[in-house]
């Protein structure tokens, strides 16, 4: 694969892959617009060589129909002042050849919402799985998406992909379409670089000690991560909502808390697993509890295992966040995902707002942090932390799963894997 910081763009046409699936609000404007500055960088390269760019975006999940809601046209004004040219808009991605072919160096095109061809995400539409004819139906959509992502291709001399977000997806503009460039002409942005880079550092640069911090609703979907990071960490902290799994296993009352009640046998093989490894697992000691699940709640602090019936626990405790944030303070390398409460309650968001606390602490002090996954990076924005950790993901799925330690789709597809 080509290197972007090397490449010369110079009169060249370049598909960009991007995630342009920025919020809007009921009126069609952006209301949070961090993807779009997440991929200027590569942007700006690519029309200061004097090349010039195909923008492609899903937005939303139109499944495989044309949505006006889900336009990808409402952005347009948007991408052309951030980017500082005027960019034109091709309402049909699959039939964007002449205006792609008309484009001069240093201009600027954006293609239609991908998604709204079924080709895109290369599912077949309107038959089920228990279908007798579902394999047939998956085979042609195959065949489909090959062909859609080879028009696509044809629009350009080189493809770049810096959609980080959807790198875990085998779609047809994130993965299929580099079947079509050779290896001198095909590469990740600055981005997707500087994501993969980050995940780097946490799975094979480690200084150490390494804390990681997983918390949020459910210990089954974080059990992959949490194998993974079993065999890199010195500090496992186990927080939020699988509080209770673990303390019901180990024997505890949870009362009303969330607790999965098929993962008993799941949480104490993470423990055994963890003792096995040496790995210093962390559980929370005491929790905020709350009479019904609002802000507003009665709250009293208990034992994280002694829970009364009718009360549930939101929040980690005052003794269990010096504990965490006693591991977390030392460390020298530090993941966080998920929160340790429900913070969306500022009344329990005491504990998360510890751990970023603590986070802040050793990145000034030299570690290396990195926050990822949806709920967490909104927990560092909503304390006004996000410039003093390390490194925010922009990549929910994508994230969890390159720490899972698997290998994501649309960067295997640039390397040539
Ligand atoms: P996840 O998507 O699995 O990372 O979970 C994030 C969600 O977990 C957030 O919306 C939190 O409000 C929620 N959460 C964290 N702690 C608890 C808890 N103790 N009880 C219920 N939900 C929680």
């Amino acid at each position: 694969m080509a290197n972007i910081n090397d490449y010369n763009f110079a009169g060249k046409k370049a598909i960009v892959r991007v995630d342009f699936n920025v919020p809007l609000n009921e009126k069609g404007e952006i209301t949070d617009d961090t993807r779009i500055r997440g991929a200027l960088p590569t942007l700006k390269k690519i029309l200061a060589d004097g090349g010039s760019l195909i923008l492609m975006s899903h937005m939303g999940k139109p499944k495989g129909k044309v949505k006006p809601e889900l336009s990808l046209g409402q952005i347009v004004d948007a991408v052309s002042a951030a980017l500082g040219v005027k960019v034109a808009f091709a309402p049909d991605c699959a039939k964007a050849s002449e205006a792609a072919a008309a484009l001069k160096p240093g201009e600027a095109l954006l293609l239609e919402n991908l998604r709204f061809y079924p080709e895109e995400e290369g599912k077949p539409v309107g038959i089920d799985k228990a279908d007798p004819a579902y394999d047939d139906a998956k085979k042609e959509m195959k065949a489909k998406q090959k062909e859609f992502a080879k028009n696509l291709a044809s629009y350009a001399d080189v493809y770049v992909n810096d959609a980080f977000g959807t790198a875990h997806r085998k779609h047809a503009s994130t993965a299929v379409i580099a079947d079509y460039f050779d290896a001198d002409n095909k590469m990740v942005g600055f981005l997707m670089e500087k994501e993969l880079n980050a995940v780097d550092n946490i799975l094979n640069n480690i200084k150490r000690p390494f804390t990681a911090i997983m918390g949020g609703s459910k210990v089954s979907t974080k059990i992959g991560i949490i194998e993974n990071l079993m065999e890199k960490v010195d500090n496992l902290i186990l927080c939020g909502g699988m509080t209770y799994t673990f303390m019901k296993a180990l024997g505890g009352t949870v009362g009303d808390s969330i607790c999965e009640n098929d993962k008993l046998q799941l949480a104490l093989d993470i423990i055994d697993k963890a003792k096995a490894k040496g790995v210093n697992l962390v559980l929370a000691e005491d929790c905020v509890c709350a009479d019904s699940f609002s802000n507003d709640a009665n709250t009293q602090v208990c034992s994280a295992k002694e829970i009364p019936a009718g009360w549930e626990g939101l929040d980690i405790g005052p003794k269990s966040r010096i504990k965490f944030a006693d591991a977390i303070k030392n460390a020298k390398t530090i993941l966080w995902n998920g929160p340790a409460g429900v913070f969306e309650f500022d009344n329990f968001a005491v504990g998360s707002k510890a751990i970023a606390d603590a986070i802040v602490e050793a990145t000034k002090n030299g570690a290396f942090s990195l926050v990822g996954g949806g709920d967490s990076v909104a927990c560092v924005n909503k304390f006004g932390y996000a410039d003093q950790v390390s490194y925010v993901s922009t990549g929910g799925g994508a994230l969890l799963e390159a720490i899972e330690g698997k290998v994501l789709p649309g960067v295997a597809a640039i390397k040539g894997e």
